[in-house]
């Protein structure tokens, strides 16, 4: 079986580890850079190139698809979803997880609880928002971010005003959101593989930080889910389409709050909290997944 890991780099330590993984399950695994990668469209369907080189014989992609160059990244998803090639995730999950607007609004549509958020680009909607999550201190963040970078804080009402209007002024989407203080700095994040929370850490952010992502300082500590917070990571993926889903919950004291569903997880930080191999088994569902498509190419769609 041929593997496809789409990435920037190599040397990243989800990427190094999935290839390791790939390679001792015996596949051959290669890691290809999406920005040296073309598509080709034409009436019927799609081509991709990297160089000289056609990739149309690969038999499952892993992509790991970051904020930088997503719409080329998506796009060259979708082409191999053309071809019938089975990507971990599909593309229109990826797309949806990118936009956390969309994703909120997906997951809310679902029925999942979520942080109360405004998306508004009017100053004098501005109070109502307020009121609506809760008034000052209140979350704005990016559209598109990750990593908490695009996620700020903003102490009172005027903060919203002059930050909104700054990142109105720079042509950004902005959400209002309301800040869940009880758990300022801590999170759950659950890693969901083929509809199972495969493993699961609560992050503490570092000192005077309210982000507890593992890249602005937090540290992770493996935690047993509760069976109802399993099952709410598990249905946060699937109202997504998500296969492999970083899940973020907030615990608030109205019960737990889907944050956001990630479609390209890193991992080191969950693997030394949990000492699970999350590599392997994202490499494991990707066999299986050719498995069930190669399958249903020799017995044909059921009717
Ligand atoms: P990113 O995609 O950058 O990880 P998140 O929406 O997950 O964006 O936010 C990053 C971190 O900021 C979260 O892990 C959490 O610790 C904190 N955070 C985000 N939104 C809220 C909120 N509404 N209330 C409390 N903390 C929050
Ligand atoms: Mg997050």
């Amino acid at each position: 079986m041929k593997l496809m890991i789409l990435s920037r780099k190599g040397s990243l330590y989800s990427t190094r580890r999935l290839r390791e993984s790939a390679k001792l399950s015996g596949l051959d695994c290669r890691v290809v850079d999406p920005l040296a990668c073309s598509i080709l469209v034409e009436a019927g369907g799609a081509r991709i190139f990297k160089g000289g080189t056609d990739l149309k014989s690969v038999d499952a992609v892993i992509p790991r698809v970051g904020v930088y160059a997503a719409r080329h990244g998506i796009a060259l998803i979708r082409a191999f979803n053309d071809l019938g090639i089975p990507t971990l995730n599909p593309w229109h999950a990826i797309e949806c997880a990118k936009d956390k607007l969309a994703c909120l609004q997906a997951l809310a549509r679902a029925g999942l609880p979520v942080p109360t958020t405004v998306i508004t680009r009017s100053p004098k909607d501005i109070p109502r928002a307020l009121d609506a999550i809760g008034g000052a201190p209140a979350i704005l963040k990016l559209v598109r971010g990750t990593q908490g970078t695009g996620v700020m804080v903003a102490d009172s009402p005027q903060a919203v005003r002059s930050t909104t209007d700054a990142l109105w002024s720079l042509g950004e989407d902005v959400l209002l959101q309301r800040f869940i203080t009880e758990s300022r700095g801590r999170d759950l994040r659950v890693l969901v593989i083929g509809g199972t929370a495969v493993a699961a850490m609560r992050r503490h952010a570092c000192e005077g930080e309210f982000r507890s992502n593992i890249h602005r300082g937090g540290v992770g500590e493996a935690v047993t889910l509760s069976r109802a917070l399993e099952r709410l990571a598990v249905q946060a993926a699937r109202v997504v389409g998500l296969e492999v889903a970083g899940v973020d919950l907030l615990e608030s004291n109205d019960g737990p709050l889907v944050l956001e569903v990630n479609s390209s997880p890193g991992f080191q930080g969950l693997e030394e909290a949990t000492g699970i191999d999350i590599a392997g088994a994202i490499v494991e569902h990707a066999v299986k997944a050719v498995g069930e498509r190669k399958k249903l190419c020799v017995s044909g769609p059921s009717r």
